[in-house]
């Protein structure tokens, strides 16, 4: 196998992975052997004094060198919990681990053992150990995202083999370059990345690394650039009779935000270079409204508009929304997504490409080559969370619609820079007048019964209301038997007298539907719900919502959760339960009281950079570009200048071209 693919190639080709570990490293993001080196430790533990039992105090952080008297482990719920008598001269104490049974049987009574870690009302709670000249509290020792189920013993084993690998594969960047910018080999530079001997040298090669990242990410936004350059468009013009109807229609003024995008995206329209134009704004800010005009001011030209979503389900969201807004008008919508069955799909593909459907709705497989529209003027790409360099450039090379990408993710200013750098930007900064923030609070499972009482309230008072169930990891069927079963349970309990639905991703399209319909329509109160309504779901009458388990969420999930509900003009709540919090681990508690204190996205966002790293805010594995995985934003404001300029050098001399190629390549296959 060629040196570089094997960085490619799945974790298992490593020595010492078999199919158990694989699946624990695939769900903390690690499928691929080069996934071991390209996640970056959240942060490094400092060196901490060394204490004697009698000496613990407070909540304080200690590493204690002590003896195993005894040990014994327990289960409570998911969670196995771990604890060890241990001793020293001066007295005794229980050490907690969880969720790490293989330590049991290394825990022989006699063991001498130094633990890192803090003393609470419990005993001591470990975060690492050295066992017998196991060093694994070296110190620096670098921290992981969400490590908790594999040791880190045996990621360092991993990460060796890996890093062999990288030296292996050669240096990336010519020689000269890493002279005259004083950068390390990227071998070296990942070496320090995850094993470094002081925090300094953690920082040398994280700027190498994030300069190489940089300088890629500035050669493919500029090939974006010239490929839209080189495309034209048929300029639309000026917005006619169906515009006014449509204006006329809405229930409600557009605010300033809302008249501004549409100010900006006329001016596009009238240009012969197609619209490359994003618009930003949170959770319920009102883009669909925005989104809708600009797909009829194709449909009132007799030219066609398409909306396309990330998955099935928000597809025939926007389907239900825009449909009802378009009834009126007396425009046609038609969906296309691929669980029609193969005889309506072709029907629909004919009426696209007979220039029958003026406006369509669907997934991104809309653009893919045989859907033939006879004339689509404009494109609207839902991208979400979802955002791919990659999609972006396949729109502009084949048709020349005029585009308008849809973002929720509020995306710190610098970064959209960097990212969306050749993309033409409308915010819209304030909700519509009269929202009232959302309520959020925060308790634990012992506390549930009061969160539920509160939901019922609002139920009598004729408002509806979400439950969101727990993220389980296994398949989508089991998450879905299990939305089912949690419905089932709450109509004899806790919502005994309501009417509860259940949404989730394995019900049929039709019956989704349905579902959908009956909840809008309020012959449904409740809807129980697996992350299938993150998005897009709009009805203003639901004011409540409880998320089960909130802990095991990441935090612009959350966020996005949230959004669910405070889309009227009523106060809304949104409860989150958690477990216990002894059982939650840093980040998640960090996330909680994100949620709690915070309703901003653009804060929440920042919030979650430092938490998790900043590459994972577009989500991890969507497309090869929207991976910064090294970058700090806030930091590295001088580095992407000097990025930029090398990239401009290199590409001069035709030497960064092989590697753009790659990622870009690999942003193109991402799944949508
Ligand atoms: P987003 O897609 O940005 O999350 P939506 O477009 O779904 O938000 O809008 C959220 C809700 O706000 C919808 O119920 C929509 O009808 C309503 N809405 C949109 N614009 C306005 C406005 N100018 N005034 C009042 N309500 C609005
Ligand atoms: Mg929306």
């Amino acid at each position: 196998m060629p040196r570089l693919e094997r960085l490619e190639a799945p974790v298992e080709s490593l020595n010492g992975v078999g199919p158990a570990l694989a699946r624990k490293l695939a769900r903390i993001g690690i499928e691929r052997v080069g996934d071991l080196l390209w996640q970056r430790p959240r942060r490094y533990e400092e060196p901490v004094p060394a204490k004697r039992i009698s000496e613990l105090f407070g909540d304080e952080e200690a590493v204690i060198e002590v003896e195993v008297r005894s040990v014994s482990s327990r289960r409570r719920g998911r969670l196995k919990i771990l604890t060890a008598r241990v001793g020293d001269e001066t007295g005794e104490i229980n050490a907690t681990w969880f969720n790490q049974p293989w330590l049991e049987p290394r825990l022989a009574p006699g063991t001498s053992i130094r633990l890192r870690g803090r003393a609470n009302k419990f005993g001591f709670a470990v975060s690492s150990y050295d066992l017998e000249g196991e060093a694994e509290t070296a110190d620096f020792a670098p921290v992981y995202p969400a490590g908790e189920d594999t040791s880190q013993k045996k990621l360092r084993e991993l990460r060796g083999q890996a890093l062999q690998l990288v030296r292996d594969a050669g240096e990336p960047l010519p020689a000269a370059l890493l002279a005259r910018e004083r950068l390390p080999l990227r071998a070296d530079a990942l070496a320090s990345l995850h094993a470094p001997r002081a925090l300094e040298d953690a920082e040398t090669g994280r700027i190498r690394l994030a300069f190489e990242e940089l300088m890629v990410l500035q050669v493919a936004l500029k090939r974006t650039a010239a490929a839209r350059e080189r495309s034209s468009a048929e300029p639309l013009p000026a917005p006619g009779e169906l515009i006014q109807r449509y204006r006329a229609s809405l229930p409600f003024r557009l605010t300033s935000d809302q008249e501004r995008a549409i100010a900006e995206i006329d001016a596009d329209l009238v240009r012969s270079t197609p619209m490359q134009r994003l618009l930003q704004g949170e959770v319920g800010s009102g883009k669909t409204v925005v989104a809708l005009y600009a797909l009829l001011r194709a449909v009132e030209t007799g030219r066609q508009g398409a909306l396309m979503a990330p998955t099935e389900t928000l597809a025939e969201q926007h389907f239900l929304t825009i449909d009802e807004l378009c009834t009126p008008l007396g425009i046609r919508v038609s969906l296309l997504t691929s669980s029609l069955g193969t005889r309506e799909r072709t029907a629909v593909r004919q009426l696209i490409a007979s220039g029958d459907a003026p406006l369509v709705v669907g997934t991104h497989a809309l653009i893919q080559k045989e859907v033939d529209f006879r004339d689509l003027a404009v494109a609207v790409v839902d991208e979400q969370h979802r955002f791919g360099v990659g999609q972006r450039t396949a729109l502009v090379e084949g048709r020349s619609p005029h585009v308008l990408h849809l973002t929720a993710t509020p995306i710190p200013r610098t970064l959209a820079l960097t990212v969306y750098g050749d993309l033409d930007t409308s915010e819209l900064a304030l909700p519509p007048a009269g929202r009232k923030p959302i309520v959020t609070g925060w308790v634990t499972e012992e506390r549930s019964s009061e969160a539920y009482r509160r939901l019922t309230r609002h139920l009598d008072e004729g408002r509806q209301a979400y439950v969101v169930c727990p993220l389980i990891e296994e398949s989508e069927t089991s998450v879905a038997r299990a939305a089912e079963v949690e419905a089932e349970r709450l109509r004899g309990a806790e919502l005994r007298g309501y009417r509860v639905g259940c949404l989730h991703g394995r019900l049929r399209p039709a019956d989704r539907r349905g579902v959908m319909a009956s909840f809008k329509a309020r012959e449904l109160d409740v809807l129980v719900a697996t992350t299938v309504i993150e998005v897009g779901v709009d009805v203003p009458n639901a004011t409540i919502m409880i998320v089960q388990e909130a802990d095991r969420f990441g935090l612009a999930q959350l966020h996005q959760l949230r959004g669910r509900v405070g889309r009227g003009a009523e106060q809304s709540y949104c409860l989150l339960v958690s477990r216990p919090r002894e059982e939650l681990s840093e980040g998640a508690t960090e996330r909680l009281e994100a949620m709690v204190t915070s309703n901003d996205g653009f804060e929440l966002a920042e919030r979650d950079l430092e938490i998790r790293g900043e590459g994972q805010l577009l989500g991890a594995r969507q497309s090869g570009l929207s991976d910064l995985r090294f970058v700090r934003l806030r930091r590295d404001g001088e580095l992407l200048e000097r990025a930029r300029d090398a990239a401009r050098q290199l590409e001069d001399e035709g030497l960064l071209a092989a590697e753009a190629d790659r990622l870009l390549g690999e942003a193109e296959h991402a799944e949508p």
